[in-house]
Protein backbone atom coordinates (compact mmCIF):
# COMPACT_ATOMS: atom_id res chain seq x y z
CA UNK A 1 0.00 0.00 0.00
CA UNK A 2 1.32 3.45 -0.88
CA UNK A 3 0.94 6.76 0.39
CA UNK A 4 0.02 10.30 -0.09
CA UNK A 5 2.81 12.96 -0.41
CA UNK A 6 1.98 16.47 0.21
CA UNK A 7 5.05 18.89 -1.69
CA UNK A 8 5.58 21.94 -2.51
CA UNK A 9 7.40 22.12 -6.01
CA UNK A 10 6.74 22.88 -9.25
CA UNK A 11 5.66 19.72 -10.66
CA UNK A 12 7.57 19.72 -13.54
CA UNK A 13 10.60 18.66 -11.53
CA UNK A 14 8.98 15.64 -10.21
CA UNK A 15 10.83 12.22 -11.22
CA UNK A 16 7.70 10.52 -10.75
CA UNK A 17 6.38 8.21 -13.59
CA UNK A 18 3.32 10.18 -14.19
CA UNK A 19 1.89 13.77 -14.12
CA UNK A 20 -0.82 15.39 -14.46
CA UNK A 21 -1.73 18.26 -16.08
CA UNK A 22 -4.70 20.28 -15.26
CA UNK A 23 -5.32 21.00 -19.34
CA UNK A 24 -7.91 22.83 -21.32
CA UNK A 25 -9.98 20.79 -23.99
CA UNK A 26 -7.88 22.23 -27.00
CA UNK A 27 -4.89 20.38 -25.21
CA UNK A 28 -2.63 22.37 -26.96
CA UNK A 29 -1.33 24.36 -24.11
CA UNK A 30 -1.88 27.35 -21.79
CA UNK A 31 -1.24 29.84 -18.96
CA UNK A 32 -0.33 27.93 -15.61
CA UNK A 33 0.86 24.36 -14.87
CA UNK A 34 -0.65 23.69 -18.45
CA UNK A 35 2.06 26.27 -19.77
CA UNK A 36 5.22 25.36 -17.71
CA UNK A 37 4.70 21.50 -18.54
CA UNK A 38 4.62 22.00 -22.43
CA UNK A 39 7.74 24.38 -21.89
CA UNK A 40 9.26 22.11 -20.09
CA UNK A 41 8.38 19.07 -21.79
CA UNK A 42 9.56 20.67 -25.52
CA UNK A 43 7.51 21.37 -28.86
CA UNK A 44 7.10 17.51 -29.82
CA UNK A 45 4.57 17.53 -26.69
CA UNK A 46 2.51 20.33 -28.68
CA UNK A 47 3.13 17.66 -32.09
CA UNK A 48 1.87 14.96 -30.35
CA UNK A 49 -1.19 16.75 -28.72
CA UNK A 50 -2.14 17.96 -31.99
CA UNK A 51 -2.88 14.41 -32.76
CA UNK A 52 -5.45 13.93 -29.80
CA UNK A 53 -8.11 15.59 -31.22
CA UNK A 54 -8.83 17.51 -27.83
CA UNK A 55 -10.21 16.58 -24.42
CA UNK A 56 -13.60 17.07 -23.30
CA UNK A 57 -14.08 18.29 -19.42
CA UNK A 58 -13.23 15.07 -16.82
CA UNK A 59 -11.60 12.89 -19.40
CA UNK A 60 -7.98 12.55 -19.55
CA UNK A 61 -5.50 11.59 -22.17
CA UNK A 62 -1.90 10.30 -22.24
CA UNK A 63 1.02 11.55 -23.80
CA UNK A 64 4.74 10.84 -23.23
CA UNK A 65 6.82 13.48 -20.86
CA UNK A 66 9.06 13.88 -23.43
CA UNK A 67 12.00 16.07 -22.06
CA UNK A 68 10.61 15.97 -18.33
CA UNK A 69 11.86 13.76 -15.50
CA UNK A 70 8.44 12.38 -15.74
CA UNK A 71 7.66 9.63 -18.43
CA UNK A 72 4.15 10.17 -19.01
CA UNK A 73 1.68 13.17 -18.93
CA UNK A 74 -1.84 12.21 -18.16
CA UNK A 75 -3.73 15.89 -19.57
CA UNK A 76 -7.52 16.02 -17.96
CA UNK A 77 -9.64 18.99 -18.57
CA UNK A 78 -11.19 20.20 -15.12
CA UNK A 79 -14.36 22.20 -14.88
CA UNK A 80 -14.69 25.72 -15.02
CA UNK A 81 -15.96 27.11 -11.48
CA UNK A 82 -19.55 28.54 -11.53
CA UNK A 83 -21.83 28.52 -8.89
CA UNK A 84 -20.98 24.67 -7.93
CA UNK A 85 -24.30 23.89 -9.50
CA UNK A 86 -22.80 23.09 -13.10
CA UNK A 87 -21.82 19.30 -12.11
CA UNK A 88 -18.26 20.97 -11.03
CA UNK A 89 -17.75 18.49 -8.47
CA UNK A 90 -18.97 15.30 -10.35
CA UNK A 91 -16.35 16.93 -13.34
CA UNK A 92 -13.27 17.38 -11.14
CA UNK A 93 -13.89 13.83 -9.18
CA UNK A 94 -14.14 12.28 -12.81
CA UNK A 95 -10.60 14.11 -13.67
CA UNK A 96 -8.78 12.56 -10.80
CA UNK A 97 -10.72 9.31 -11.32
CA UNK A 98 -9.94 9.24 -15.02
CA UNK A 99 -6.16 9.83 -14.32
CA UNK A 100 -5.82 7.07 -11.87
CA UNK A 101 -7.28 4.51 -14.03
CA UNK A 102 -5.25 5.44 -17.60
CA UNK A 103 -2.02 5.63 -14.76
CA UNK A 104 -3.04 2.32 -13.55
CA UNK A 105 -3.07 1.04 -17.09
CA UNK A 106 -0.07 2.02 -18.29
CA UNK A 107 1.16 0.29 -15.34
CA UNK A 108 2.40 3.95 -13.35
CA UNK A 109 3.49 3.23 -9.46
CA UNK A 110 4.22 6.86 -8.94
CA UNK A 111 2.06 10.26 -10.02
CA UNK A 112 1.93 13.65 -9.12
CA UNK A 113 -1.15 15.84 -9.50
CA UNK A 114 -1.52 19.73 -8.98
CA UNK A 115 -4.58 21.03 -7.79
CA UNK A 116 -7.02 20.78 -10.72
CA UNK A 117 -9.13 23.66 -11.36
CA UNK A 118 -7.78 25.74 -8.27
CA UNK A 119 -6.07 28.70 -10.92
CA UNK A 120 -7.48 30.18 -13.67
CA UNK A 121 -10.41 28.33 -13.28
CA UNK A 122 -11.61 29.43 -10.17
CA UNK A 123 -12.55 26.35 -8.58
CA UNK A 124 -12.81 26.49 -4.54
CA UNK A 125 -9.06 25.32 -2.89
CA UNK A 126 -10.60 23.82 0.16
CA UNK A 127 -13.97 22.10 -1.81
CA UNK A 128 -11.35 20.82 -4.90
CA UNK A 129 -8.66 19.66 -2.49
CA UNK A 130 -11.27 17.62 -0.29
CA UNK A 131 -12.08 16.16 -4.14
CA UNK A 132 -8.56 15.49 -4.44
CA UNK A 133 -8.08 13.79 -1.46
CA UNK A 134 -10.77 11.65 -1.26
CA UNK A 135 -10.20 10.10 -5.02
CA UNK A 136 -6.44 9.81 -3.94
CA UNK A 137 -7.41 7.74 -1.12
CA UNK A 138 -9.38 5.45 -3.54
CA UNK A 139 -6.51 4.47 -5.06
CA UNK A 140 -3.62 4.19 -2.69
CA UNK A 141 -3.67 0.14 -2.78
CA UNK A 142 -2.87 0.66 -6.54
CA UNK A 143 0.23 2.99 -6.39
CA UNK A 144 3.18 3.44 -4.53
CA UNK A 145 3.76 6.95 -4.05
CA UNK A 146 0.71 9.26 -4.85
CA UNK A 147 2.22 12.88 -4.82
CA UNK A 148 -0.34 16.22 -4.14
CA UNK A 149 2.04 18.48 -5.70
CA UNK A 150 0.82 21.86 -4.44
CA UNK A 151 2.36 25.02 -6.00
CA UNK A 152 2.60 27.81 -2.46
CA UNK A 153 3.07 26.69 1.16
CA UNK A 154 -0.42 27.90 1.71
CA UNK A 155 -1.39 25.50 -0.49
CA UNK A 156 0.12 22.83 0.92
CA UNK A 157 -1.00 23.80 4.27
CA UNK A 158 -4.56 23.25 3.33
CA UNK A 159 -4.01 19.44 1.97
CA UNK A 160 -2.32 18.83 5.27
CA UNK A 161 -4.94 20.11 7.59
CA UNK A 162 -7.66 18.06 5.19
CA UNK A 163 -5.33 15.22 5.50
CA UNK A 164 -2.93 14.87 8.66
CA UNK A 165 -2.00 11.50 7.62
CA UNK A 166 -0.64 12.57 4.58
CA UNK A 167 3.37 12.49 4.60
CA UNK A 168 4.07 15.98 4.75
CA UNK A 169 7.35 16.74 2.68
CA UNK A 170 9.09 19.93 3.96
P1 LIG B 1 -6.75 25.51 -14.02
O1 LIG B 1 -7.01 26.18 -15.34
O2 LIG B 1 -7.16 24.04 -14.03
O3 LIG B 1 -7.30 26.27 -12.87
P2 LIG B 1 -4.03 26.47 -13.44
O4 LIG B 1 -2.77 26.02 -14.09
O5 LIG B 1 -4.45 27.89 -13.64
O6 LIG B 1 -5.16 25.43 -13.93
O7 LIG B 1 -3.95 26.18 -11.88
C1 LIG B 1 -4.07 24.91 -11.30
C2 LIG B 1 -3.16 24.83 -10.10
O8 LIG B 1 -1.82 24.60 -10.54
C3 LIG B 1 -3.10 26.10 -9.24
O9 LIG B 1 -3.18 25.71 -7.88
C4 LIG B 1 -1.73 26.68 -9.55
O10 LIG B 1 -1.20 27.39 -8.45
C5 LIG B 1 -0.94 25.43 -9.81
N1 LIG B 1 0.30 25.55 -10.62
C6 LIG B 1 0.64 26.50 -11.53
N2 LIG B 1 1.84 26.24 -12.05
C7 LIG B 1 2.27 25.08 -11.47
C8 LIG B 1 3.46 24.27 -11.58
N3 LIG B 1 4.46 24.59 -12.41
N4 LIG B 1 3.54 23.15 -10.81
C9 LIG B 1 2.54 22.80 -9.97
N5 LIG B 1 1.41 23.50 -9.82
C10 LIG B 1 1.27 24.63 -10.56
Amino acid sequence: MGQIHIVTSDITRLKVDVIVNAANTSLLGGGGVDGAIHRAAGGELLVYCRTLGGCPTGEARLTPGFNLPAQWIIHTVGPVWQDGEQEEPVLLYDCYQNSFRLAAEQGCRTIAFPAISTGVYGYPKREAAEVALHVMSNWIDGFDRITACCFSQADADLYHALCPACLFDE
